[in-house]
């Protein structure tokens, strides 16, 4: 099957916002084997959006459109879908039910040109909105199909995995089976030189992707609906795991390094503390974005200023004008500080150079040490040297910070 991704939305146009929508579509549809042919943008103007909608339908088979679903005048997404297949636009009872509901239960009044968002083409399968007004809907005339879905990415994305796509499973026989293992704490480019061969097979295909300081490798097959793709996958999986070794930690979709360390200290009944120099409460963010972090994060202590690392973590003066705030001995003692004011489980600790600017001879921009103590061990230091931007430097040393906990785990049960 052919798609074409159409996105509506003037303030796409202008750079005013990304198109993540589009972003998120065209990976999950390539996890279906849906062939991405095109993605086009256009404004919220009338004549533009069915004259790209009609060129994408020349081409495709699916088309997927995403925004121009609000009750505005210049929403007119369904509408004009309506128009290129000559369907007129019906009110749907239960969505206009929904959004009324959905007002009644914000304490609001349903204004009138709420109701527009309860107008469908005559039969189109519509798709409810758990978390917005504007259904989404799909179309099947000529042989071609149109999803509609809404803008705001939250409503789209569990309007796509509710709705969508078990819509599109069910048009085919086959099923694409992924499997996605994280690695984290070597490069892109060294991944791939290890992995390399393995990029030339069929079945799974490998694919990588890369976020700061992590890459995950995704396994993919293509099975029949009642089959299991275990043992497809599992050899290349073992595989992978045997040339990356400690570097992947975890399997699965829904991943990441801060929800593996809430998860695992959780199992142990574990807790943790934070004090952060260059990461300046990221670290403890990360921790707390976990749902269930109440259950082992006891506190973070943003020491940026060096009188502060004295002062609340109880870094010694002599560490500070011997070795200075970035130093081995200073992140050692930041992190031993958190763990004895704490009362832990677990202290980390970051402390750099982020930049642009303050690099020296000895310690250059991208400079990082992250250091880990915990009661019945001595603390550990591991020193970085990164090569990037401020933002990145700052969200790779929160990794390598929760890496340093995560292998001190992985050590002590096996
Ligand atoms: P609403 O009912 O909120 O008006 P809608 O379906 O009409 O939703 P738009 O009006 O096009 O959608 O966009 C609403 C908001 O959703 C935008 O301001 C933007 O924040 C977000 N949005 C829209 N399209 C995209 C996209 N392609 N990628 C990311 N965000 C988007």
């Amino acid at each position: 099957m052919i798609c074409e991704i159409l996105s509506v939305g003037t303030e796409l146009l202008m750079g005013q916002i990304a198109n993540t929508d589009a972003q998120f579509l065209a990976r999950r549809l390539s996890m279906l084997g849906i062939t991405m042919h095109r993605q086009t943008t256009v404004g919220d103007n009338p004549g533009r959006v069915k004259e790209a909608l009609r060129e994408a339908l020349s081409r495709a088979d699916l088309v997927i459109t995403t925004g121009g679903l609000g009750p505005t005048e210049d929403d007119l997404t369904k509408e004009m879908v309506a128009e290129t297949f000559g369907l007129p636009m019906e009110v749907h009872g239960e969505s206009l039910e929904r959004i009324r509901a959905f007002f009644t239960s914000i304490g609001r009044e349903m204004a009138a040109n709420n109701a527009k968002q309860a107008m469908i083409p005559r039969g189109a399968r519509v798709m409810p909105n758990r978390k917005g007004t504007a259904p989404g809907c799909i179309i099947e005339a000529g042989g071609k199909i149109v999803a509609i879905l809404p803008g705001p990415p939250f409503e789209l994305i569990d309007m796509y995995e509710q709705q969508l796509e078990p819509y599109l499973l069910s048009l085919s026989d086959s099923v694409i089976a992924s499997r996605f293992l994280h690695i984290v704490g070597v490069g892109e480019s060294e991944v791939e030189t290890r992995l390399l061969d393995l990029f030339h097979s069929d079945s799974p295909t490998l694919a990588l992707y890369c976020n700061p300081g992590e890459v995950t490798a995704r396994l993919t097959v293509m099975c029949r609906r009642d089959e299991d793709p275990a043992p497809l996958l599992d050899p290349v999986d073992r595989e992978i795991r045997r040339r990356m070794g400690s570097a992947v930690y975890a399997e699965g979709i829904d991943v990441s390094l801060p929800k593996e360390i809430v998860r695992r200290l959780a199992e142990r009944g574990e807790t943790l503390a934070v004090a952060e120099s260059l990461t300046g409460g990221m670290l403890a963010s990360q921790i707390v974005d976990v749902p269930g972090a109440s259950r082992v994060f006891l506190e973070g202590c943003v020491s940026y200023a060096t009188e502060v690392k004295r002062r609340a973590l109880g870094v010694p003066q002599a560490v500070l004008d011997a070795d200075g705030p970035v130093s081995e001995a200073c992140a050692r003692a930041m992190a031993e500080g958190a763990l004895r004011i704490s009362g832990a489980s677990w202290a980390l600790a970051t402390t750099g150079l982020a930049g642009p600017g303050g690099g020296t001879p000895e310690t250059p921009v991208g400079t990082v040490f992250v250091a880990l103590a915990g009661s019945n061990m001595e603390t550990r230091v591991k020193r970085f040297q990164l090569r990037s931007d401020r933002p990145r430097v700052r969200a790779m040393s929160c990794l390598y910070a929760l890496n340093l906990l995560r292998l001190r785990l992985d050590e002590m049960e096996t």
